[in-house]
């Protein structure tokens, strides 16, 4: 257990390095609560860090699979036993539900085990050569060293969806983890130092994204970078890459719409898209944000979700009865408390979306759904990332679907439905990445492949055995028979 003033260091070359600076983490649930001191990092972090894993990743390239397999497997072990433990951190940290943060703390280990099997997988291709005497094999290559920069939202999920298949396909790691939850990052640090991860392998850095992140995209001796994030950061730093011929990941907002028909089964569409629109407090890029819903179902439908909504209990991430955790801090729920009132001036009616006052301090908002709005209002064309949905009716499967698919997002994309039909057309013509019929348009697997189209990725798809593609590179050898 660390002493209160202790900082919570940086992993660089294989050594816990405090830094000279430090931020407060803090817990949304209630904000008397400091969860830790977090090394904040400046420009000689970055550079240790990416200069240790560039001296490190000749080794590790040929270490081979079997240890790197040993390594993430005992580090997916140990997160699923110490799944109570991790999930309480990230609860306190971060602010979803406890059952949420151990079930995402059990995503991580899940995740790591995964690719330490991939690592035993890495396959080539050797075909005939259009010219006979000559022999063609097709093989892959780790990428080198990249950089891994990580969101509030998923704070042990999403990192671990990054390093494990980046250290199974043996490239070298550095982590920034976003500001306001390095804890569960630090977690995962620990982890990889104890089961042996070689010095320089895996590099942690904390600290701003304007300052260590910025300086790991344009870093000369970063090969890629892999980011989840929101659009503008995104964008920001595919023009870099794009300008430094590196290879990138981008994982981007969404607004992801949900399609009621008038066949729906109706419990079963309250439940997904209550689920979908509010749990996790909405900050899910995949959550269902635009409920389309076609007008024969429309009022029944409203009127159970309503209910539904305002039955959700909102309180302390840690407390055992609460649905609904709070907002992560202080800006987004502004932010979140500004679309409500606009939603004010943009919708016909607006219920719920207000800030609540418990007895502790923290970001508590309730749940808000905005009825009778247009598919051209900023409140369905922008991310909103809180527990906030629209309903957006229509008249019939042609306008919900041309209306799903006008957005500047791609990711997640679902259908309530009893028709066959209109299940089918839906899944082939809509213009996302993944695609729910009867499901909440947010939880996934781990061992398909995870992104979106248009604004909301760039670049190849997370998890699962596509991973293969960002975190190696192909080499073709042609050689005489
Ligand atoms: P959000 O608004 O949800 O925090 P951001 O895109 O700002 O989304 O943050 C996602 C991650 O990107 C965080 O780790 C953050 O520190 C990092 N980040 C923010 N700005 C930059 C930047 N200019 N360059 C690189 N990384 C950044």
């Amino acid at each position: 257990m660390k002493d209160t003033n202790d900082i919570y260091g940086n992993l660089i070359g294989g050594e816990w390095l405090q830094g000279n600076g430090s931020s407060i983490n803090v817990n949304p649930s209630d904000t008397r609560d400091i969860v830790g001191l977090f090394a904040c990092s400046g420009l000689d972090e970055v550079e240790q860090a990416v200069s240790g894993a560039r001296a490190a990743f000749p080794a590790w390239a040929a270490a081979g699979p079997q240890m790197r397999y040993d390594l993430l497997d005992a580090v997916g072990t140990e997160l699923l036993a110490r799944k109570e433990e991790f999930g309480r951190l990230l609860a306190r940290e971060e602010g979803k539900t406890l059952p949420e943060a151990i079930g995402e703390t059990v995503r991580a280990g899940q995740v790591f085990k995964f690719f330490a099997g991939e690592a035993l997988r890495v396959t080539g291709d050797t075909q005939q050569s259009v010219r006979p005497g000559i022999d063609v094999d097709v093989t892959r290559e780790p990428v080198g060293v990249i950089a891994l920069i990580t969101p509030w939202n998923f704070p042990i999920a999403i990192p671990a969806w990054k390093i494990a298949p980046a250290l199974a396909y043996g490239n070298c790691v550095v982590l920034k983890p976003a500001e306001l939850t390095p804890g569960c990052a630090h977690v995962i640090a620990q982890l990889l130092h104890k089961h042996g991860c070689p010095p320089g392998v895996f590099n942690l850095v904390m600290g701003q994204g304007s300052v260590v992140g910025d300086a790991l995209v344009s870093h000369p001796d970063v090969d890629a970078v892999s980011f989840t994030g929101s659009a503008a950061t995104g964008s920001r730093i595919a023009a870099t890459c794009g300008t430094l011929r590196r290879k990138v990941q981008l994982e981007m907002g969404g607004k992801n719409p949900m399609v009621i028909m008038n066949d729906a089964d109706l419990p079963t569409a309250v439940q997904a898209c209550l689920s979908g629109s509010f749990f996790s407090t909405g900050q899910r890029c995949t959550a269902s944000s635009r409920l389309i819903v076609q007008s024969g179902i429309h009022d029944a439908f409203v009127e159970a979700i309503s209910r539904e909504m305002r039955a959700l209990r909102v309180g302390d991430a840690m407390q055992a009865d609460t649905q609904i955790g709070p907002v992560v801090d202080q800006r987004q729920l502004d932010s979140n408390l500004r679309y409500v009132e606009l939603a004010r001036a943009e919708a016909s009616e607006v219920i719920g979306g207000e800030q609540l006052h418990l007895d502790q301090p923290g970001f508590y908002q309730a749940p808000g759904l905005f009825l009778g709005t247009s598919n051209n209002a900023r409140i369905n064309r922008e991310e909103i990332f809180g527990p906030c949905a629209t309903v957006i009716r229509v008249d019939d499967f042609d306008e919900a679907l041309a209306i799903a698919n006008d957005t500047e997002f791609g990711l997640s994309a679902g259908i309530c439905s009893t028709s066959l039909k209109h299940a089918s057309e839906f899944r082939r013509k809509v213009e996302a990445g993944m695609v729910m019929v009867n499901l909440p348009t947010a939880g996934v697997d781990y061992h398909v492949p995870f992104g979106g189209r248009k604004g909301s990725s760039f670049g190849p798809r997370e998890q699962g055995r596509y991973a293969v593609e960002f975190y190696t590179v192909t080499k073709t050898t042609y050689q005489l028979a």
